[in-house]
């Protein structure tokens, strides 16, 4: 078997298309135009090149976007000033702070500090509770990106067997929360670096989504005969992007699976935009 590929780039590219038609009706009816406000500190190069496809992608879909660019030197109360003043600031609906922060800075009080109605990202604990209580005001990008590529491929999630390889706060636990939703109903079984025998986990598997970090961790006989495969890693690899499956081999035993680069990145991607359309709406409203 040859699995299916699921086309990241042209997947986000139509839900960038529709975000970019809600983006102009509701300039044109509110007057308002949503504007998302990066922060980056120091010069990390995959953090520049992260920032600068956000901004094209806003300016592609009709949103403003400014950059905060800070020493790498800053310090952790010039950081939380700045938020401040993003936060009080009436013409910025999203706040997104480029992880990782230098070594130096404490990265948990600094999302901590983001306004919720302004949390794009939504890491900040009221938008997370919120969203595990099924109630979500943003959902958070990278997850909401994979349930909206298992969607539009015709992938149903009810009833299957979602094993999540991966816990971490931005993406495997709420991957694992997302797929467990009332209305999502898969039946998830959550890896990480304590568990025990993950390749035989893995290989009962429906859908096997993997956020790892680790260059090609999931190998061919994790994959269930035709399962549905998404790879979130992104690993640098001699100049190159490379993805936590090793996609050669679990292409051959898949029925569906997303290549890297091209598959979960411009998902998220999308979903920040649509994040920052929902803050700028919400916004509006109150
Ligand atoms: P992370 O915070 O480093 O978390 C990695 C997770 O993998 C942890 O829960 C860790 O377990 C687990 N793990 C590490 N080694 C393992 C092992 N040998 N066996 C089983 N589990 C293991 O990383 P992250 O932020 O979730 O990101 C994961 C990957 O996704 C990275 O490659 C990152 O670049 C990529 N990413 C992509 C996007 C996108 O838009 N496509 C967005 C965000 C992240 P413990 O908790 O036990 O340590």
């Amino acid at each position: 078997m040859t699995a299916q590929l699921i086309d990241g780039k042209s997947i986000s590219a139509s839900v960038r298309a529709e975000i970019q038609a809600e983006t102009a009706r509701f300039i044109e009816t509110s007057q308002i135009t949503p504007h998302l406000a990066a922060v980056l500190v120091g010069d990390d190069p995959a953090s520049q090149v992260y920032v600068r496809n956000k901004e094209r992608a806003c300016a592609r879909a009709g949103i403003r976007s400014t950059l905060h660019r800070l020493e790498e030197q800053t310090t952790q109360d010039e950081l939380l000033s700045l938020i401040q003043q993003l936060n009080a600031d009436a013409s910025v609906h999203g706040i997104l702070v480029q992880l990782p922060l230098p070594d130096h800075l404490d990265s948990t009080p600094i999302l901590d500090a983001v306004l919720p109605s302004k949390d794009v990202d939504c890491f900040h604990p009221e938008n997370v509770g919120l969203m595990l209580q099924g109630r979500p005001r943003f959902l958070p990008c990278t997850p909401h990106g994979v349930m909206r590529m298992l969607e539009h491929t015709g992938v149903a999630t009810s009833g299957q067997h979602a094993v999540v390889i991966g816990r971490s706060d931005i993406v495997g636990k709420p991957m694992a929360a997302m797929l467990m939703q009332r209305g999502a109903d898969a039946t998830v079984t959550v890896c990480h670096s304590r568990t025990k025998d993950i390749q035989k986990i893995a290989a009962t598997a429906d859908i096997l989504i993997a956020a790892v970090g680790i260059p090609e961790f999931v190998r061919g006989d994790f994959v269930k005969p035709g399962a549905v495969v998404i790879d979130v890693g992104i690993n640098r690899v001699n100049d190159q992007l490379v993805g936590d499956v090793a996609f050669d081999e679990a292409r051959e035993r898949a029925a569906a699976i997303t290549p890297v680069p091209g598959g979960v990145g411009p998902m998220t991607i999308a979903m920040l935009l649509q994040n920052t359309l929902t803050a700028a709406r919400q916004a509006a409203k109150s």
